[in-house]
């Protein structure tokens, strides 16, 4: 599908309406910076905004501003139900198929109502009317701003509006080293700061709030359980149910652990495999252009971006890592050479 014009999604959000803003499970910084910029400025156009997630955020994201107003279908089924059968708009922020909802997919599936796509994924459903869908953008955060410029309102970007669009861009680009080749992102970096942003302090609440044992899991994930296939230009690291237990495993932990193994020189396929409750999640992560998303797609029921995809599977842990493993050879011409 073609993106949809500017003006018509401005047609679409004239009136006041009662509007849902949902993002992906495992919301990151990007999912829930672009869906609560993009809830304080619909408000600021007079809407009625809820945000509603799957499951919960992590906690060095809850200095966001409107946090505490986020609905969580987890844990509060009753009043997302309410919401989504209230709305009058469904914005999809940040994922580009409503399986990203998991259990409140299909219940956003079956609404009536006009659903409008804003992401920055390959390849969206079409189960969307609307849709912005840019790809090559750094994070559905910037394609926030760039939206609430087209639509002429960039005087309502406020310090709060900032400091999330400032966490959507850092986090989906690891602190601008990927994704980021573009001028107009370092632009809007600009405008945030100009907008009053500490990008110091914000940095730090995003990236310096771990745990004891947070940081004793990433040792552990690093000294004991990083496999290194130099033949195949790949690390992978595996966590057991039983590890996350012993490190008190909390919502968030595991965040960036990927990008260690891929830190190595040579190394340009890196994966992590962590076993939850009945399904094992896979980040994979690759330098150049190597595609982890069309990987991802293929073989484990994932996607994500060129650089930055995710699966989950339902075989075990062993089994997974088995066919992961077993997949190797056949890439390892393009694994060699990915500049
Ligand atoms: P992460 O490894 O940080 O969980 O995810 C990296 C990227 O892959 C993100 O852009 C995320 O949206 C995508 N991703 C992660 N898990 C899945 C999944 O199960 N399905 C799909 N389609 N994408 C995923
Ligand atoms: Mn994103």
């Amino acid at each position: 599908m073609e993106n949809t014009d500017f003006n018509l999604i401005a047609a679409k959000i004239s009136q006041p309406l009662r509007i849902l803003i949902t993002t992906h499970s495992n919301p990151d910084g990007d999912a829930i910076g672009s869906s609560l910029a993009l809830a304080s400025y619909l408000k600021k156009k007079n809407h009625s905004v809820q945000v509603m997630i799957p499951d919960p955020y992590p906690d060095f994201l809850a200095w966001m501003s409107g946090c505490n107003e986020i609905l969580v279908f987890s844990s509060d089924e009753v009043a997302c139900k309410e919401a989504i059968t209230k709305a009058e708009l469904i914005i999809a922020a940040d994922y580009n198929s409503l399986s990203r909802l998991n259990a409140a997919g299909s219940l956003v599936r079956q609404s009536p109502v006009t659903k409008v796509l804003i992401d920055h994924h390959l390849n969206p459903t079409d189960e969307f009317e609307l849709q912005i869908s840019i790809s090559k953008i750094s994070s559905t955060s910037e394609l926030v701003y760039n939206f609430i410029e087209a639509m002429g309102d960039l005087h309502l970007l406020d310090k709060e509006i900032a400091g999330c669009i400032y966490a959507g861009i850092i986090t989906d680009t690891g602190s601008l080293s990927y994704s980021c080749n573009y001028v107009k992102t370092y632009l809007i970096m600009a405008e945030l700061f100009r907008l009053g942003i500490d990008g110091e302090h914000l940095h730090r609440l995003i990236y310096d709030t771990y745990s004891e044992s947070r940081l004793r899991l990433l040792g552990y994930s690093i000294s004991d359980q990083l496999v290194v296939l130099p033949e195949f230009h790949t690390a992978y690291i595996t966590l057991s149910k039983e590890d996350l237990e012993r490190f008190n495993h909390q919502i968030g932990d595991t965040e960036g652990v990927v990008n260690y193994a891929l830190s190595i020189k040579d190394i340009n396929l890196a994966a992590l495999f962590m076993e939850r409750d009945g399904i094992v999640k896979v980040s994979f992560r690759s330098k150049g252009s190597f595609a982890v998303n069309s990987f991802a797609t293929k073989y484990f029921n994932g996607g994500g971006h060129r650089n930055a995809a995710g699966a989950n599977c339902t075989t075990s842990l062993e089994e997974t890592i088995l066919k992961f493993r077993q997949l190797l050879p056949s890439f390892q011409t393009m694994l060699k050479s990915v500049y």
